[in-house]
């Protein structure tokens, strides 16, 4: 039973990191005149309203990107794309990844979203509802495996769980290792919590053997709230497109600005 909802969170600290990145990944994989695959795992609902009374109670992304995005270059993909959408859907709209990726994506590219959450992925459905995107409510690394490898081959893809399961620090690296070896070109993102219990090291010791061609980008930040477990956010990217190593130490020393 799935419990986690990314209203809670959306445009936090860790949202900013990994959105930042994935806009930075996107805008760099569409400057070539050559269609793509976005593949997306965990994708959540696609469109968030800071104002809700969800997003309000944690004020999660009051320290998150209220803080961080006027300080962030103008010029910035991640930027650009929440203008637009303040634009689109008004000043509260927050994106969530799917949103950002078909806003960063063409007419050409091929778009796959997975969410199990029957209310979440109702969500989608209804921010999606613009775009020619593949929609499904099955588990999304399965839904992954069965998808690769894709066509067009070239691609990228984002797999961003809500780690509500044990487990997950276990059958994450090894469907994610399965992908890899049936999309040896894909571009896989993994966003990853950094815990003070260190779960999920022994996650990126494995992931860090099965991937030698990888960048590790983490940021780290004081907990949201007394005793909360995480206190940093990681991505684990295998076969990191050019300027990715730029683009993650523009974000570090965007962290410094906090
Ligand atoms: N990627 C989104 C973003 O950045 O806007 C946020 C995703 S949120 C961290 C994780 C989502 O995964 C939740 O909406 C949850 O319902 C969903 N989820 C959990 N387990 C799943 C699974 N096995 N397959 C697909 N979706 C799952």
């Amino acid at each position: 039973m799935l419990s986690y909802q990314h209203i809670y969170h959306a445009g936090n600290l860790a949202d900013v990191q990994k959105h930042a990145l994935l806009c930075h990944v996107l805008d760099y994989m569409t400057q070539k005149d050559k269609p793509l695959t976005y593949i997306e795992t965990h994708a959540g609902r696609g469109l968030y309203d800071l104002s809700s009374h969800e997003a309000e109670k944690t004020g999660e992304a009051a320290g998150g990107i209220s803080v961080l995005e006027r300080k962030l270059r103008p010029s910035h993909p991640y930027r650009k794309r929440l203008a637009e959408v303040r634009a689109r859907h008004g000043a509260s709209a927050y994106p969530g990844s799917p949103l950002l990726a078909v806003l960063s994506l063409r007419p050409t590219d091929q778009i796959h979203l997975s969410e199990l959450h029957p209310q979440e992925h109702h969500g989608l459905y209804l921010s999606m509802a613009d775009f020619p995107v593949h929609l499904y409510q099955r588990d999304g690394l399965q839904q992954a495996l069965a998808l690769t490898p894709p066509t067009p081959r070239r691609g990228v893809m984002l797999i961003d769980p809500s780690y509500e399961i044990k487990d997950d620090y276990v059958t994450i690296p090894k469907l994610f290792a399965a992908v890899g070896r049936k999309w040896n070109v894909g571009v896989l993102m993994l966003w990853y919590p950094i815990l003070t219990s260190g779960a999920h090291l022994e996650m990126l010791a494995t992931m860090e053997e099965n991937h030698p061609d990888h960048l590790r980008h983490e940021v780290r930040f004081p907990p949201v709230r007394e005793g909360h477990r995480m206190i940093g956010s990681g991505m684990f990217i295998v076969n990191p497109p050019w300027g990715t190593a730029e683009a993650a130490a523009e974000i570090t020393d965007l962290f410094k600005k906090l």
